[in-house]
């Protein structure tokens, strides 16, 4: 996957330019600890427009996991959503997923970073977990526990985690993983949150030992709408292993159903589940569709 041309811009530190002439210093914590934080935003071409979904709710994350790790944010919202618009526009992208991120000057301590730089960059990326099914494991890695580090951040070191997790996922035939937190309950998936359907309710975990996903909200704001109980509680293995099905959430993957939980296949044909009702009404949100409209 190519994820720019030689006309690429990025935005950097309030200037736009060419992705083949930007450069990272070397001598830096971000690459060398992992201590960088970052969002993924998606946009999508609507007839109103090509428009950023949650834009201020990502960057208002974006500060808070800046604020959870002590690096410096300095700028303006309103400002960083107003140029993310002029980097579709520069790089002629209508649908776009949108990935800053916030990295620091050199420093090769271990001494939070005075000085940062933001980097904003774009490309056209499908779903990231594609349209069929997952077929999904119980990973055997844990998601970091949030005494070790703040888990509600999006920092980058973070998602070492994640790679291991689908990359074990993977290399047993499974599409991705879902990991326990250090409590046993069921967390989140590597890159998104988790939803199970029982009896035509929903439950997922509670905020405190994962990512509080946007999606995540949105879904329960979609359930409030739709008059669909949505229940925040702790979950077992045993609690999935006896769902009617389940899908997980996020910017990337929007909502994508699962098949099965490593043996256990779910006996809800997905179209006739709650999360395919989700799925439907989600997209018809983010393209900005009339009838979602009507709903609300
Ligand atoms: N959990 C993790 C670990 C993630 O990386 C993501 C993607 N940002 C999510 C959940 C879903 O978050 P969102 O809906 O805000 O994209």
């Amino acid at each position: 996957m190519k994820y720019s041309t030689p006309n690429t811009v990025l935005y950097i530190d309030g200037k736009f330019e060419k992705a083949a002439d930007a450069n990272a210093d070397i001598y830096g914590q971000s690459l060398h600890y992992g201590y960088a934080v970052f969002e993924g935003i998606r946009a999508y071409q609507t007839h109103n427009g090509t428009r950023i979904f949650k834009a201020r709710e990502h960057f208002e994350r974006l500060k808070k996991s800046a604020e959870l790790v002590h690096m410096p944010f300095n700028w303006d919202i309103d400002d960083l959503i107003k140029q993310t618009y002029k980097l579709l526009e520069l790089n002629n992208l209508k649908d776009a997923y949108i990935r800053p991120l916030i990295y620091c000057a050199p420093n090769m301590t271990l001494v939070a970073a005075t000085e940062v730089s933001i980097m904003i960059c774009a490309w056209d990326w499908g779903l990231y977990l594609g349209h069929k099914l997952q077929k999904v494991c119980i990973s055997s890695y844990e998601r970091p526990n949030p005494k070790s580090t703040p888990i509600e951040a999006k920092v980058s070191g973070n998602y070492v985690n994640s790679i291991l997790a689908t990359t074990e996922a993977r290399s047993k035939g499974f599409d991705e993983a879902l990991l326990l937190d250090s409590d046993g309950h069921i967390a989140e998936g590597p890159g998104a949150n988790i939803f199970i359907e029982k009896k035509g309710r929903l439950y997922t975990p509670p905020l405190g030992n994962i990512l509080p996903g946007i999606t995540r909200a949105t879904v329960m704001h979609l359930c409030r709408v739709l008059d669909i109980d949505v229940i925040e509680k702790h979950l077992t293995v045993k609690d999935i292993k006896h769902a009617d099905s389940a899908f997980f959430c996020g910017t990337a993957v929007e909502i994508a159903g699962i098949a099965n939980i490593d043996e256990y296949k779910f006996p809800l044909r997905w179209t006739d589940t709650v999360g395919s009702t989700i799925q439907r009404t989600y997209k018809s949100l983010v393209l900005e569709k009339h009838n979602y409209e009507v709903i609300i």
